[in-house]
């Protein structure tokens, strides 16, 4: 009860659904209806409603790019948090394995270089075009 029983219809502040009911003639039990149903929109619960804190305690997926075909390793798009006044957690791209200098999708640009084939945190590296196999190395890239 009290404050978080507070309610505003027709623009008029009551601190509790019993003093709107009482002012407006309205049996308790109707008035916290109303409230509750979008079909009286004049019938709301006040701003100072207990939030019971889902929005919070859940928070928001990261805003996490796409995938793009291999670019050179041009590109690079940022991870954002939302919950936290969007900061950019870190940066995905395409990246050169120091392992096996093959390009792959990375998670995080500087802290993921290695690829999954040679055991590292990042994708599976584009394969070689076949026909040159290990003899030569990186030209083709
Ligand atoms: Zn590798």
């Amino acid at each position: 009860m009290g404050a978080n029983n507070a309610v505003v219809v027709k623009g008029v502040h009551y601190a509790s659904i019993r003093d709107a009911a009482r002012a407006l003639g309205l049996a308790p039990s109707l008035v916290e209806h109303r409230c509750d149903s979008i079909c009286w929109p004049r019938f709301k619960w006040a701003e100072d409603r207990p939030d019971w804190g889902f929005g919070q305690a859940v928070g928001k997926d990261l805003i996490e790019p796409r995938h793009w075909s291999y670019d050179g390793g041009v590109r690079r798009e940022p991870v954002i948090d939302p919950n936290r006044d969007r900061r950019v957690v870190r940066y995905v791209g395409w990246v050169t394995c120091p392992g096996c200098h093959r390009h792959h999708f990375s998670p995080d640009v500087r802290g993921v270089r290695i690829c999954a084939f040679c055991g590292g945190a990042g994708a599976q590296p584009i394969p070689r075009t076949s026909g040159h196999r290990q003899c030569e190395e990186d030209e083709d890239f």
